[in-house]
């Protein structure tokens, strides 16, 4: 059996990074950058006043204070978005709105707070250092330095940045749409009354909503019969009109698991037995270019084989280099036992407290007990065939 890292290795090493497009700015959260991006402008494009006061010569109110201010003459008020029209010499100010542009001859902004003035003359109560409270040209961003590089994830700070950069287009690595199929006979629709041997069928919906949270678009190509031929229809009309292929159910060695002779007709796949717990029989392989992941049917093992194998190959095709969720230690609370010869991914609630995490089971974890995720936050790994005992430390990582 394959080991999880070495199964997710392997698998990586053949997942393609999907071709670019370019966007709008409005329309690009959550993409992966495709292009370096260089800044044409300074930012800030000139000297300007961190402050509403007054722009000053910091030689003019040195030592001054409440008792013995300096009282300078005001030249003119600058307000955002106008340029100064006169120079400060010694012995004036300009009243000055915080990202006016500075005037020529001061060097340093007194905060209002600690001014006072009257008529065109203004009482300086405490001294500034000279460049004190003034924003120097390009010393956020200068210009011609690269500001994001290729591979950069656009979060709401990036998208504030294209428009700083002036730019409103961007080009970025496509989103996968993937495809998700449900098969089994005894799957049920929402809505329909449950008939003796039926079940609601979940997993669709479960990974439909993890394709989103994995920045993919879902494409939702419903439930295939146990029936070879309906099988594979449906996988080829489900991956003619996407980037990759989900399927759930049939991957494992039962009489009617026609998913893996469909799966081995439609491209290169591999059965993989991942020395893991939930998930063990699942299948991964290419067709045409594009990747096919065949997931047991188990609900938990469903959600947890996507989490730990699908997510980071969506995140590869959507051109992220960050493929794995942040593990930490986690101390437990409880007495664990793993007699399988498989590391057990157990279903946990992680609370955190000064930078120490413990971690608590969610009850019965059996791969059907879909409950067993929803009360919990995060994984925690229990290797293979050890006994760990209350105070002793696991991997974890948090979930969605
Ligand atoms: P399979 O992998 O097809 O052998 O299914 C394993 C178990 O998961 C069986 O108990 C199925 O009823 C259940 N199962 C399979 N597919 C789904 C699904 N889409 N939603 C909920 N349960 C499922
Ligand atoms: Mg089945």
């Amino acid at each position: 059996m394959l080991s999880v890292e070495d199964a997710r290795q392997q698998m990586l090493n053949t997942i393609p990074v999907l071709s670019s497009e370019k966007r709008g700015i409005l329309d690009c959260t959550g993409y992966v950058l495709a292009e370096g991006l260089h800044a044409a402008e300074n930012i800030p494009p000139f000297d300007n006043s961190a402050m509403d006061g007054y722009a000053v010569r910091a030689a003019d109110v040195k030592n001054v204070s409440k008792e013995n201010p300096a009282v300078l003459s005001v030249v003119e008020m600058i307000a955002a978005g106008y340029a100064p029209t006169k120079q400060v010499m010694a012995g004036q100010a300009a009243r000055i709105m915080t990202g006016a542009m500075m005037p020529e001859g001061a060097d340093a902004v007194v905060m209002q707070e600690v001014t006072q003035q009257v008529d065109n003359e203004v009482k300086i109560l405490e001294s500034v250092d000279n460049s004190e409270n003034v924003r120097f040209t390009g010393e956020s961003v200068a210009t011609g330095q690269q500001v994001m590089g290729k591979g950069k994830h656009l979060r709401p700070p990036e998208v504030a940045m294209l428009a700083s950069l002036n730019r409103p287009e961007v080009t970025v690595y496509r989103k996968p749409t993937v495809a998700i199929i449900a098969t089994g006979d005894e799957l049920m629709l929402l809505g329909e009354p449950l008939e003796p041997g039926k079940i609601r069928e979940s997993n669709r919906y479960g990974l439909y909503a993890q394709v989103e949270e994995a920045g993919g678009i879902p494409i939702d190509m419903g439930i295939a019969p146990d029936d070879e031929a309906e099988i594979e229809r449906i996988f080829r009309a489900a991956l003619a009109k996407s980037d990759a292929l989900i399927t759930s159910g049939g991957v494992s060695v039962g009489e009617h698991d026609f998913v893996k002779s469909v799966l081995e007709r439609l491209g290169e796949v591999n059965f993989w037995r991942v020395a893991m717990k939930p998930g063990k029989p699942q299948a991964y392989g290419i067709s045409d270019g594009k990747p096919i992941f065949g997931l047991p049917g188990n609900p938990v093992s469903s959600l947890v084989v996507f989490e730990l194998f699908v997510r980071p190959a969506l995140l590869k095709m959507a051109g992220h280099t960050e493929l794995l969720r942040p593990t930490f230690k986690a101390t437990l609370t409880e007495p664990i036992t793993n007699r399988d010869g498989r590391v057990n991914y157990m279903r946990a609630i992680l609370t955190g407290a000064n930078g120490q995490y413990t971690a608590e089971t969610t009850g019965p974890q059996g791969s059907g007990i879909l409950h067993s995720l929803v009360l919990a936050n995060g994984l925690i790994t229990i290797p293979a065939g050890v006994t760990l005992g209350v105070g002793e430390t696991v991997d974890a990582q948090f979930l969605f």
